[in-house]
């Protein structure tokens, strides 16, 4: 994870992304958001950052916890963990990229690390008492009906009571107050999509933040109208992009965030580095007109 935003850990390091055809992911939104020139270099032009300790950590541990919230609620025991993170260790370990950087760090740090959020989670939930409707990163892309394409993983659906619950883990600090915003962002786009796929809107959303000393969690309730707001939002978000998209035009928006930008130290001309030349928008020119929904009420959508 590049930001206090906390990326969903596989949206950042697979570079088979490159070139392919954008879609709106929670991640690239706050990227535009936070500032143009990243969400180019990283979504257009495919320079994506090198492995980091908290981007293995994420990945591993969200393996771990499908592959453990996969089992029938009783057989849900903790003595398991070690193991079920030793295969979680191989099966990331097959990407070269990732291997080499477990070797670098030293296996023993990234097992800890990811232990010690492994513990933080059994503190939080009882597992054997979960009723899951899904446990395994649900993908969640799809046409919005304003025309925007849009992409991302859900990484848990529970049945809480009857209701839907949909959850996400983090393996990285709650954020402060002023970040919020963000998390709030994900939930309620994770909800409209879900929603816009299934016809039902989640009555819990819910983040976990899972870093042992910065633990703790953040839920919203999201009404119907909430969800319509963040269905224009995106809208007019990704009008921005497609604008931006069709003349190249990304401008840098120098901020304290910079501190954790990768293209702070390679590609950043705020830092003095220059960008390579604009590759053009994957797949030739986006429509820069898509249309916002003029009837966020209609019952059939
Ligand atoms: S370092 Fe440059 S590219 Fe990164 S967020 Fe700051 S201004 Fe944008």
């Amino acid at each position: 994870m590049d930001s206090p935003a906390n990326d969903h850990p596989t949206d950042t390091v697979d570079s088979r992304r490159h070139r392919r055809p954008v879609r709106l992911s929670v991640t690239t939104a706050n990227d535009f958001k936070q500032c143009p020139l990243k969400f180019r270099l990283r979504r257009i032009d495919g320079i994506q950052q090198p492995p980091t300790l908290p981007l293995v950590v994420g990945i591993t541990v969200h393996r771990v916890l499908e592959v453990f919230l996969g089992k029938k609620p009783a057989d849900r025991d903790f003595r398991t963990i070690p193991r079920l993170l030793e295969e979680a260790l191989s099966h990331v370990r097959a990407r070269p990229e990732v291997d080499q950087f477990i070797t670098d760090t030293g296996e023993d740090t990234v097992r800890e690390e990811c232990l010690a959020r492994l513990r933080q989670y059994w503190r939080t939930e009882n597992p054997a008492a979960l009723t899951c409707r899904s446990t395994t990163e649900m993908p969640i892309t799809h046409d919005l009906a304003g025309g925007v394409p849009v992409t991302g993983f859900i990484d848990r659906v529970d049945d809480a009571g009857g209701k839907v619950r949909i959850l996400d883990y983090k393996t990285g600090k709650l954020p402060k107050p002023r970040y919020r915003g963000e998390a709030l962002f994900q939930l309620r786009f994770y909800a409209l999509v879900y929603w816009r796929i299934t016809g039902t809107i989640a009555s819990q959303l819910k983040l976990l933040y899972l870093k042992p000393g910065a633990a703790g969690e953040i839920t919203d309730t999201p009404t119907r109208q909430q969800l319509e707001d963040t269905e224009r939002d995106i809208e007019r978000l990704w009008a921005a992009i497609t604008r931006a998209g069709a003349t190249g035009e990304f401008v840098t928006r120098r901020g304290p965030l910079c501190n954790w930008c990768f293209y702070k130290d390679t590609h950043c001309p705020e830092f003095g580095h220059t960008p390579p030349a604009y590759p053009g928008w994957p797949g030739g020119q986006p429509s820069t007109q898509p249309q916002l929904t003029a009837t966020p009420t209609d019952p059939d959508r």
